[in-house]
């Protein structure tokens, strides 16, 4: 069975006090009403993870916590940047790796986010590995091929052990943020494109078990009819996982 999957992405929101409430309100609400398998992942800036780790205890089997990027090295001499040694180290589950707004505003290429990918695996955590076209890529029809790429490229490296962990992310770049969401149909045909790359190079068996998450102003209103899609297996949430009543709304998808 595919592990589904809810993923709130906070990007650089909320200052600690603002962090701490909220996640005090999802744990709650996950305690309380969130009974099915799927696994509740929130990714806040780095500032909060220490403290949220310590917050979210271990006895708590939905909550996980994600971080929004690590570094290709372990340590050294790279000011500025946080590594994936590290953030094992504070109890972080999952690392966000090639989100558009990275590879937009930071440069990060294909080559890059596979040695991340690597660092991610070298310690202990799991990688949800973002990808998505341009909307002028989805216009001129080179989708296809943009997405192959960025799979080919970031993770078919892997063996097949590690290769089965990896959270996919389908982010259309065209609808995060911007209130438009791709259509269920528009995302299932992609999700399928996406499990059959897989299925061409690690097979059936393994390509039916990847978790491939939609992401793109998805919303209480829409994620029913976006997660009912056969290879749709969750989503990852940017602006609605700032509320708890609509993250935790979205998760409930899979439990009403
Ligand atoms: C995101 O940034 O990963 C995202 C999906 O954002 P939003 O839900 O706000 O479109």
């Amino acid at each position: 069975m595919r592990k589904k999957i809810v993923a709130g992405n906070w990007k650089m929101n909320l200052d600690l006090n603002e962090g701490l409430s909220l996640f005090s309100e999802i744990q709650e609400m996950v305690q309380d009403e969130v009974n099915g398998e799927q696994q509740v992942v929130v990714c806040p800036p780095y500032i909060h993870l220490s403290n949220l780790s310590k917050l979210k205890g271990k006895n708590n089997k939905s909550l996980f916590l994600g971080a929004q990027n690590a570094h290709e090295e372990d340590s050294g001499a790279y000011t500025g940047e946080v590594s994936g040694s590290q953030l094992s180290s504070i109890g972080v589950d999952y690392v966000i790796i090639g989100h558009s707004e990275r590879r937009a505003y930071f440069g990060e290429t294909n080559e890059q986010l596979a040695k991340k990918i690597d660092a991610v695996f070298r310690n202990g955590l799991l990688p949800i590995y973002c990808l998505g076209e341009k909307k002028e890529e989805r216009e001129d029809g080179s989708y296809f091929k943009v997405i192959e790429t960025q799979i080919i490229d970031a993770l078919f490296h892997l063996d097949t052990s590690d290769f089965s962990k990896v959270v996919l992310a389908y982010e259309p770049v065209w609808a995060i943020g911007t209130g438009l969401t791709a259509s269920p149909e528009q995302a299932q045909e992609v999700h399928a494109y996406i499990r059959k790359t897989i299925a061409e190079h690690y097979g059936e068996d393994v390509a039916e078990l990847i978790t491939i998450l939609y992401g793109g102003s998805c919303k209480p209103s829409n994620a029913a009819e976006l997660f009912s899609q056969k290879d749709i297996d969750g989503g990852l949430i940017g602006g609605a996982s700032l509320n708890a009543r609509d993250f935790i709304d979205i998760v409930k998808v899979f439990n009403p």
